[in-house]
């Protein structure tokens, strides 16, 4: 039976008693135009950069609630989810003590994170479809597991979870449910951000790296109820977001149906993609894919990773994950680099 989830029984209690650091613009909350600044010891002189960053980057997030339809209130940034990610794991999870679930073969972030802030981590593998087995799960946690990850579309399976079997973990997971959704632009689930106020357990992290084509100014987003949401902000740094991170995200999805036109043509790339994958001769599967990549089992992997280096094409070999045996991760590049690795692959021996 589940217990009623109170957050206050989830934090660390060293995270409850702090006192946030206070920044000099987190003291000022007047209108900024017209004043005259002499309270954060920068330097005075204009050159786009020579002021801190707005700590809570109201004009980014209005930004963001308008297109996911979240209000401001329960979404935090941070330097890439990578980022937003270990603040979770600093607020919730005290170290040689607590422990997570992860859900392998997945993102190996969770597995490095975990073992940075000396975390135990309670590995509970896929099914043969690459789906979460929820009974082995649920018989996983005990009264120190803290988080579990699910990632849907999951990397490198490219596969989304089924979305009752979700939702029966968020239902009955005692701890916090972390569904990273890096890949849900590309997916036709819906999404679960539309869900956070009815869940007080449920974090929802996406990131501007992958659809939205920002990977180099890092910028994760953290969607959750207003109270996990305060918690985060109590410890994340000041500054995490800089100046020319929020400029760029700004600038970039200002332009309209920029993000929706390239998932479009990522999309069609992805059918030419697999329609040509099936003609390979060592390619014996084709995973289902949900995502801007394709999971592909081969005769030899590591042999056919080496053979591409040498064509000059970079994927990614994921045989060394329990799961994903010979297995290979092509992400969809342009039409162009797409036609490279086929015609790569025809040309191996
Ligand atoms: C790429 C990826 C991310 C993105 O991380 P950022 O730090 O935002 O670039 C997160 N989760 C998964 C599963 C990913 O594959």
């Amino acid at each position: 039976m589940k217990t009623i989830f109170n957050l206050n029984d989830i934090i660390r209690p060293t995270i409850k008693a702090l006192k946030p650091y206070s920044s000099a613009r987190d003291e000022f909350h007047g209108n900024s135009d017209a004043m005259v600044f002499l309270d954060a010891n920068e330097n005075p002189f204009e050159n786009g950069v020579n002021r801190y960053p707005d700590p809570q980057q109201r004009k980014l997030k209005s930004i963001l609630s308008e297109i996911k339809g979240v209000s401001e209130k329960n979404i935090l940034l941070g330097n890439g989810s990578d980022e937003v990610l270990d603040l979770v794991f600093r607020a919730f999870c005290e170290p040689n003590q607590d422990n997570i679930i992860t859900l392998p073969p997945t993102y190996g972030m969770y597995s490095v994170l975990a073992n940075v802030n000396a975390i135990e981590i309670k590995a509970v593998q896929l099914d043969g479809k690459f789906q979460p087995k929820i009974d082995a799960i649920l018989k996983a946690q005990n009264k120190n597991t803290k988080l579990l990850f699910i990632c849907s579309p999951n990397n490198p399976t490219a596969n989304s979870f089924d979305s009752n079997n979700i939702e029966k973990l968020i239902d009955n997971f005692d701890g916090i449910v972390v569904i990273d959704e890096a890949y849900i632009d590309f997916s036709n689930e819906e999404s679960w951000i539309k869900k956070i106020n009815e869940f007080p357990n449920l974090i929802v992290t996406q990131t501007l790296s992958k659809a939205y084509g920002m990977a180099g100014i890092r910028l994760g987003i953290c969607f959750a109820s207003e109270a996990i949401i305060s918690v985060l902000n109590k410890i994340k740094p000041p500054y995490n977001v800089n100046e020319l991170t929020q400029q760029k995200a700004i600038e970039q999805l200002a332009i309209p149906n920029l993000a929706k036109n390239q998932i479009e043509t990522i999309l069609k790339e992805r059918e030419m993609l697999i329609s040509q994958l099936q003609q390979i001769s060592f390619v014996s599967k084709i995973y289902p894919t949900d995502a801007n990549f394709v999971l592909v089992k081969v005769d030899n992997a590591t042999n056919r990773y080496n053979q591409l280096i040498d064509k000059g094409i970079v994927i990614r070999n994921r045989a060394t994950q329990h799961g994903c045996e010979n297995c290979l991760r092509f992400t969809v590049g342009t039409k162009n680099e797409n036609e490279k690795l086929i015609s790569a692959l025809k040309s191996l021996k």
